[in-house]
């Protein structure tokens, strides 16, 4: 069974999409088998793997609404060793046409459910919004990983996203637990950023990660070359802090397999 993450936050801009990239590819350089999924129309992971958006036959589009199966949409990141589930803008139009089928926010959760066998990690990119695709990529995960930027309103939706996830765990999707906010775009010069970070851990103590992604150009510039971070320059501070990020993610979850194990 691959271990399921959402990476979300409803804030637009805060580093969901390169924290999905950049973790994908640094999963999948320590040998896991990752598959990327891209639930934002935008396409900016997909075009982040080296996948182009606009030269799709089928993309995550077709899969939600079942026009077609989810391998026949898969495609191979040219740049990180991980497979990719693409989008393009034809998903925006998912988000009214789900409305009508059955069962509208299980459809991803379904789609997965005959490639349990094929990966280790499966991250899945969420829009910035709480909409029916982020639904999907909730349901469909054991876990949410919430990127945040330390400053004062980074604090103030957070709320919105917790009371989000307590009702999907609640409603529909009983395995759905927070794994960990992440520090991105961390400036270890600003008083304020120090201030929200303390805060952070008193409130959240140990769903807080250990690992802080500092503010790096190379990470900024990496998707304009169709590359992750981490693979684009192995050698900068942001990809030393994802490469990071994902062993501390392995040790996390190897320390949970026993546990997960004896309730089954
Ligand atoms: P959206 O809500 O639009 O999907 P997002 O939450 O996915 O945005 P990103 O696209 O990952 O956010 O990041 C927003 C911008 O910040 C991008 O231009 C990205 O390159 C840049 N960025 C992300 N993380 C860092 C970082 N650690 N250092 C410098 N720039 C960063
Ligand atoms: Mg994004």
């Amino acid at each position: 069974m691959p271990k399921i993450f959402a990476i979300a936050n409803q804030k637009g801009g805060v580093g969901k999409t390169t924290t999905t990239v950049n973790l994908a590819a640094a999963l999948a350089d320590t040998g896991q088998r990752v598959l990327l999924i891209d639930l934002d129309p935008q396409g900016n992971a997909t075009m982040g793997s080296g996948v182009d958006k606009r030269a799709l036959k089928a993309s995550v589009y077709q899969v939600l609404l079942g026009l077609a199966p989810l391998a026949s949409a898969l495609q191979r990141s040219s740049t990180g060793r991980y497979d990719v589930l693409p989008s393009n803008r034809e998903l925006a139009g998912a988000e009214i046409e789900l409305v009508e089928l059955d069962a509208r926010e299980r459809r991803l959760k379904d789609a997965l459910s005959s490639h349990h066998d094929d990966y280790d990690f499966i991250l899945i990119d969420c829009p910035p919004a709480l909409s029916l695709l982020t639904l999907n990529g909730l349901c469909a995960a054991h876990g949410v990983i919430i990127p945040m930027q330390c400053e004062y309103f980074a604090l103030e939706g957070l709320s919105d996203l917790v009371n989000t996830i307590k009702q999907v765990h609640r409603n529909l999707n009983g395995d759905l637990e927070i794994i960990g906010l992440l520090r991105v775009m961390f400036d270890p010069r600003s008083t304020l950023a120090n201030q929200v970070s303390a805060q952070l851990e008193e409130h959240f103590a140990d769903k807080v990660f250990k690992t802080v992604v500092p503010r790096n150009v190379r990470l900024a510039e990496a998707p304009s070359y169709g590359m992750p971070g981490v693979v684009f320059d192995r050698s900068s501070k942001g990809a030393q802090a994802y490469l990071a990020f994902a062993v501390e993610m392995i040790g996390r979850f190897n320390q949970k397999e026993p546990q997960a194990a004896a309730i089954e």
